[in-house]
């Protein structure tokens, strides 16, 4: 470990007025994005045994060997710059999609799309709308662009979809003033979904004027009768734009590769702001491949609503409320001994997601794991409550 230069103790509070009155606003009176635990010192602190991390929705599969591939061929070009348009990608996406590939704009992650989003259409003066328990950079990307965000209360915990997005409640916040609303289908943390329908009636009674943003990095794994994907609304409401990215379904979430979908002219706005090569080669190369190799992700998909299943099963069999979920995670009631049990798996080298931070501090997020990992967190579990009785 090197050592780290330590600020004067006296001082540090006047630096931190100094720089803040030198910033924005709205950077001013934001809270940075919070990812959980550091995963790096707890590897460290936890070695020469291996973390069960179950805590940020990743794909335990990897990628299709194809997308490592290409991704190993890119890399004899790193003294290249990247094509900055991402053409071979963004092609590819629009076949798939039944888009034209005007109608695509790439992003680092979607997290940049969604804060980007924000930037081109949000400010100072600007409601954005977005639900309780969506997924937290909404509201960061309303707050730094300087606009205000609209929290509407989510479904309540005892509905069919608990604390799921209230669609009506959502159109109902929407004023003049309205330029942006987020939601997320499937949403994270809560896993939940709405149906087509509901969707379809929402998107028709939402202002022109208000851009509608559906984030679906979920999309992939959600096969439920009423589940559909936003993506067939496009042609009728030119405010609707629909979010993806190569995060999860396709275990790229390392190499930092989303979309958004979009009409022409809104993703032209988009790509005016765009750093130009957003998206380095070795990433447009290994999510080309990805796209291309459906049966791996079928197989991967397949997997994972197995062992969704499987898990979400074996914790109610255990007592614990365990939210549906179209997703790669599952969203578990712990209750007043939520904070215990997190530590105590985090003793045991288990790594879950607490809720705290998105108003649930009796709810912990579990991503899905293959069968070993998901066998060791429920094996840590029974050790812990065998040590409570
Ligand atoms: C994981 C996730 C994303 C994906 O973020 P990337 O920046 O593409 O890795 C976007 N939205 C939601 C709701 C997510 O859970």
């Amino acid at each position: 470990m090197s050592a780290r230069p330590r600020l004067p103790e006296a001082q540090a509070p006047d630096d931190r007025a100094f720089f803040a009155s030198l910033a924005s606003p709205a950077i001013r009176a934001l809270r940075a994005y919070d990812p959980g635990h550091d995963l790096v010192a707890l590897r460290e602190a936890f070695a020469p045994r291996v973390l069960i991390e179950l805590g940020s929705n990743e794909n335990p599969y990897g990628p299709s060997p194809k997308a490592r591939e290409a991704a190993a061929a890119a890399l004899g070009e790193m003294h290249r710059y990247p094509d900055p348009r991402g053409g071979a990608l963004k092609r590819a996406l629009a076949a798939r999609h039944g888009v034209a590939p005007e109608q695509v704009s790439l992003g680092n992650g979607s997290h940049e799309l969604l804060m980007h989003l924000a930037q081109v259409f949000a400010g100072p003066g600007v409601d954005v709308v977005l639900p309780q328990y969506g997924f937290a950079v909404f509201a960061i990307a309303a707050r730094a662009a300087g606009a205000n965000a609209v929290v509407v209360p989510a479904l309540p915990a005892d509905a069919a979809m608990p604390n799921g997005h209230d669609l009506d409640a959502l159109l109902a916040a929407v004023t003049p003033d309205t330029r942006l609303l987020y939601l997320a289908n499937p949403n994270n943390p809560t896993g939940t979904w709405y149906p087509a329908e509901a969707f379809e009636r929402f998107i028709a009674a939402v202002p022109e004027r208000t851009l509608v943003v559906v984030d679906e990095a979920y999309a992939e794994c959600a096969d439920a009768p009423d589940y559909a994907s936003a993506l067939s609304l496009l042609d009728r409401h030119r405010n609707l734009l629909v979010t993806r990215t190569f995060s999860k379904a396709y275990a790229l979430a390392g190499l930092r590769v989303g979309c958004a979908i979009g009409h022409p002219e809104l993703i032209a706005l988009l790509e005016r702001a765009r750093e130009s090569f957003n998206i380095n080669g070795v990433a447009l190369a290994a999510a080309e491949a990805a796209l291309g190799d459906e049966a791996y992700l079928r197989d991967t998909l397949a997997r994972n609503a197995e062992q969704r299943e499987r898990l979400a099963a074996a914790l109610r069999e255990r007592g614990w409320p365990v939210s549906p979920s179209q997703t790669n995670f599952l969203l578990v009631e712990f209750g007043a001994a939520t904070t215990a049990i997190e530590a105590a798996l985090r003793a045991d080298g288990v790594v879950l997601r607490p809720m705290g931070g998105y108003g649930l501090p009796g709810h912990l997020r579990i991503s899905v794991g293959e069968e070993a990992e998901n066998r060791g967190l429920l094996a840590a579990l029974d050790r812990i409550a065998d040590r409570a009785a």
